[in-house]
Formats: structure tokens, C-alpha cells, sequence
């Protein structure tokens, strides 16, 4: 049996493969130095050819460009009328983010379990979670597979409770046929460069109400509108705007939404891409009983961008920290995606308890997230194949 490279054997490859990297082309670079010789480097064009671009893109009416996925979900909430004394039920298996956005409001995050079969948030366990003072939900699409939005939906506007997708992860899938964007009340986006479009930095909300977009509008940049059916006194001329809300400066520079545009034109790419890799880990991994492959539902056609590897630690003489310490040694950079958000010290200050969502528990002490990325070799993928193989190998019991 081959020895790994932690216990003194060689690893199967001498360079480290990171978990996740940008993948930036010539024409990425163009766009950018366009825009940098061009007369507007924030509020300009490249604004609403993005915001346009999300809306061919995904079908929605509305799209709000904004600095990123934490302030997109920040103005969601807000926008949604999350406020003081007010609660926001979110999944445990996410950044924290998704949660803080509830902070932000000041309102109470409360905690749903996920579905341990496909990670995502369980419809159920929302459904329990549900009180008078529930504003809104924000449901993650963890990995990029969709999250149950049909049950979701139909809870969130049975009870007059707000939908918001995190879609961070999910930019490019499609649930029932729809794309991410068009069927929760308001979706957000991240840009940040480790998801599967960048723009460095960068983030939005889609919606198909307009009057959440109005919303969104104004809470991106301070509450101040130039709109004439919005201000609140007349006019004083063409100088003239107001404050008429508290809003903040969330706004997305052009140069940044220069690069998401150009991103954009390789998404078709970047998806197919990513369901090889993961085509090929789910082949290879399925073959391990020692290991536990990630469900989809049928609704999901998923543009993937993380991969989970879980492994049974009941079935293996090592657990998950020597699996992902062993892994590295073979110069294959994992990561953890994520500690449950109640974890925290911050939140357990607040007084969440661990042991609240046991599925989510469960959950982050055996995974970790391989390496995925557009730009993987097929022999890259190998490597990490032959790693996992070769550790599962040794440490089987
Ligand atoms: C990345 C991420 C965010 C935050 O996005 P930023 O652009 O980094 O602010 C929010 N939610 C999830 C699920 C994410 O993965």
C-alpha cells in the first residue's frame, strides 16, 4: 500500500493546487484598461450595462449593482423591512454573511437546519422556525445547487414573509428551468474573485418588483434620490437632490462592473468546465464507501462552485482535520466551507448554543472543499483523485 506523504511517503505532486483561483483573459484585461481611459471609473455606463447584462442573463426586471455580496444582502434585508425586534431565518452552513445582514438590521438570525443529504437548508426545519416575528428568509444555494426555492416560496408568501436567495455560490443555475435571479422576491450575487465570476471585488440584487427595486436604489447610495415623484420638497433646481432615507455607499465601480461583464461572456464556459471536474470526482468518489457523494435534486442544474468531499469518519482510522492536514501534505490545498455561523464567538456571545442545528453540526466536523476551478488540468483533477484514493487506501479500517 502506498504510504502518503504525511507519514513519509511522496506526494503525488511536487506543486500546491489551491482550492479555488480567478481564471482572467486578455480580453478581461482590455475591458478593464477601457474603462480606466474612459470618463467614468464609478456611476457610469458599465453600471447599467451590468445591471442589463444580469437581467438578459437571468430573466429577472431589476437588477442593482453594488460594492458586494455583504451589502447586497444588507440592502435586501432592508429592503425587505428587516428591522429591530424582527427575525431572519438562514441556514447554519454558510459565510457569515447571511446572517449578519440580519445584525445589520438589527434584527435576530435564527437558525434552520439543513437537509443532510444535499446540504442545503431543509424547508421543514424553516417551516419550525417560523413566528409572528419573522420578516424574511434568506436561503443560500450552498455549492451552487439551488436551493428548494418551490416549497421555500410558497411558505415565505402563504405566511407574507420575504424570499431572499444568497445566491453567492449559484450565478448561472437554473431551477426548474428558471435561472437563479428571477424566482426568489430579491437574489444576490457575489463577485469576490474565489466565486465563479469576479470582479474583484462586486455583488447585486435582482428582483422583479419594483418596488423593492426603488429600494434597492436608494439604499445603495445614502437614501438620496434625484427622482422627482420621490422628493419630498421642491425643487430648488437642477442641482437639487435629497436624503429622504438613511442608505449607505454600496456602490460598484465601473472598472469592477467592466470585468463582470467580460467575466460573463465565459460563463457557459466556466459552467462546463466545472460539471466535468465534478462529473469526474463524483465518479471517482462514488466507488469509496468510506466517502459520501453530495445529492442533487432534480431541479438543480447546477453550475458548481465548490466541491464537498465528506468523508464517513466511522469508517476511517483518521477524522476530518487528518484528512484535510493529509491531503495537504499531498500538495492538495482544501478548505472548510463552513463553520456553522452560530459557531462563532460573536454569535455565541449573543447566546446561540451549539448543538442548535445537529445535520449542520454533523456536517462541518467531515467535510472539506476540493479544489475546483475553471482553470484545472485534467491533470490536476487526477492528482487530487489519486490523493483522496490513496488516503482512503491507508486510513480505511
Ligand atoms: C462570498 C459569499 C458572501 C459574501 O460575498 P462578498 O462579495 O464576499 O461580500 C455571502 N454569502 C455567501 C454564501 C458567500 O459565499
Amino acid at each position: 500500500m502506498e504510504r502518503p506523504a504525511i507519514a513519509g511517503g511522496k506526494p503525488v505532486r511536487d506543486t500546491k493546487l489551491f482550492y479555488g483561483h480567478q481564471y482572467i483573459d486578455d480580453a478581461d484585461v482590455k475591458a478593464v484598461t477601457d474603462v480606466l481611459v474612459s470618463d467614468y471609473l464609478t456611476c457610469g455606463p458599465k453600471v447599467t450595462e451590468l445591471e442589463e447584462r444580469l437581467c438578459k442573463l437571468t430573466g429577472a426586471k431589476y437588477a442593482v449593482a453594488c460594492s458586494n455580496g455583504t451589502a447586497a444582502l444588507h440592502i435586501a434585508a432592508m429592503a425587505a423591512g428587516v428591522t429591530e425586534g424582527d427575525e431572519l431565518i438562514t441556514t447554519p452552513i454558510t459565510f457569515a454573511a447571511s446572517a449578519n445582514c440580519a445584525l445589520y438590521c438589527g434584527a435576530k438570525p435564527v437558525f434552520a437546519d439543513i437537509n443532510p443529504k444535499t446540504y442545503n437548508i431543509d424547508p421543514d426545519c424553516v417551516e419550525s422556525k417560523l413566528t409572528d416575528k419573522t420578516k424574511a428568509v434568506v436561503a443560500v444555494d450552498f455549492t451552487g445547487q439551488a436551493a428548494e426555492l418551490k416549497p421555500l416560496l410558497e411558505m415565505c408568501h402563504e405566511h407574507g414573509i420575504v424570499l431572499i436567495e444568497d445566491a453567492a455560490h449559484s450565478i448561472g443555475t437554473q431551477y426548474d428551468g428558471k435561472f437563479v435571479g428571477s424566482i426568489a422576491d430579491m437574489t444576490t450575487f457575489s463577485f469576490h474573485p474565489v466565486k465563479t465570476v469576479t470582479g474583484g471585488e462586486g455583488g447585486a440584487v435582482l428582483t422583479n418588483s419594483e418596488e423593492l427595486y426603488r429600494k434597492l436604489v436608494l439604499y445603495r447610495a445614502h437614501g438620496i434620490t434625484r427622482e422627482a415623484d420621490l422628493l419630498e420638497n421642491p425643487s430648488h433646481g437642477g442641482w437639487y437632490y435629497e436624503q429622504i432615507d438613511l442608505g449607505y455607499n454600496y456602490r460598484m465601480t465601473d472598472i469592477q462592473c467592466a470585468l463582470v461583464i467580460s467575466q460573463l461572456d465565459k460563463l457557459e464556459m466556466f459552467k462546463k468546465r466545472r460539471c466535468e471536474i465534478v462529473a469526474r470526482y463524483n465518479e471517482a468518489f462514488s466507488k469509496l464507501p468510506e466517502l459520501f457523494v453530495q445529492e442533487e435534486i432534480l431541479e438543480s442544474d447546477t453550475v458548481r462552485h465548490l466541491y464537498i468531499l465528506r468523508i464517513k469518519p466511522e469508517l476511517l482510522t483518521i477524522d476530518r482535520k487528518g484528512f484535510f492536514e493529509a491531503l495537504a501534505a499531498e500538495n492538495i490545498c482544501c478548505n472548510v466551507h463552513y463553520i456553522p455561523v452560530y459557531w462563532h464567538p460573536h454569535y455565541q456571545r449573543l447566546g446561540y448554543e451549539k448543538g442548535l442545528c445537529p445535520n449542520a453540526e454533523k456536517l462541518y466536523e467531515e467535510m472539506m472543499s476540493l479544489p475546483l476551478y475553471y482553470s484545472m488540468t485534467d491533470k490536476d483533477v487526477e492528482d487530487v483523485i489519486a490523493a483522496v484514493e490513496k488516503l482512503v487506501a491507508y486510513y480505511r479500517k
